[in-house]
């Protein structure tokens, strides 16, 4: 699950001090006097960004097989990546819903989070935020700037919802993102919500199987460079 952290993000840019609360993917009506809070502090941020950006082109992908469709620009921050934050995490998340469900709350400018992209259980992907941008997902500031964030349709207490498919339009997704950024192949590199420091969530869970995953990222990565195998190196953690 994608998590907000805009409140501890806004506050520190706008020399404010507001706590930190966490907003969970499928949270409900609870969290929208918060989320509108955060788009509020979200919308007058932009304004102070002092970087010039390059250049965009509405609905251009950076992973070419995905489908575009557009997170709200309340879930995100507009950024000029990989020139004012490097990007060397991938952050993996499981929704705790479908498809439909990740797509619908992202598009909402109250949810306050939203993650890079969304893999459906066929594997196809959809792209919601742009690489150059800081997606709202891993709950800590230094982690949304230097990571992009993949959620998995499904839930973390049902392996059957991690297909074969979803695995490999995945791995794939990922591969490319590797090379593209220049990001190892690893478990340092590549990570579970779980492991983001300070988090409370457990996604993608004990059933997202990282060794049969990294595999398949190795064997992707190796394709796209057009040579040998490249190993996973794993550091030998599950779940
Ligand atoms: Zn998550």
């Amino acid at each position: 699950m994608a998590v907000v952290s805009v409140l501890a993000v806004m506050g520190s840019e706008s020399g404010k001090k507001v706590g930190r609360r966490a907003v969970l993917l499928g949270g409900g009506a609870a969290v929208l006097g918060t989320a509108a809070l955060a788009r509020e502090e979200l919308a007058r941020a932009w304004w102070r960004l002092p970087w010039s950006e390059k250049e965009r082109t509405d609905g251009e992908l950076d992973h070419k097989p995905a489908e575009w469709r557009a997170a709200s620009a309340a879930n995100s921050r507009r950024a000029d990546r990989p020139d004012d934050f490097s990007v060397d995490r991938v952050v993996i998340h499981v929704v705790q819903g479908s498809y439909a469900t990740a797509l619908k709350v992202f598009r909402d400018p109250l949810h306050g989070a939203a993650t890079h992209y969304v893999v459906r259980k066929d594997g196809h992907v959809a792209q919601m935020v742009r690489e150059l941008d800081v997606a709202f997902h891993a709950g800590n500031r230094d982690m949304n700037e230097r990571s992009i964030g993949i959620e998995h349709e499904g839930f973390v207490d049902r392996p059957e919802d991690f297909t074969a498919a979803m695995y490999a339009g995945s791995a794939r997704l990922t591969a490319d993102i590797c090379a593209r950024h220049g990001i190892p192949v690893d478990r340092e590199h590549i990570i579970g919500h779980v492991e983001v420091e300070g988090t409370d969530h457990t996604d993608p869970g004990p059933h997202w199987d990282w060794d049969r995953y990294m595999e398949l990222v190795a064997k992707e990565r190796a394709r796209l460079d057009g040579g040998g195998p490249v190993r996973a190196a794993g550091r030998g953690t599950r779940g």
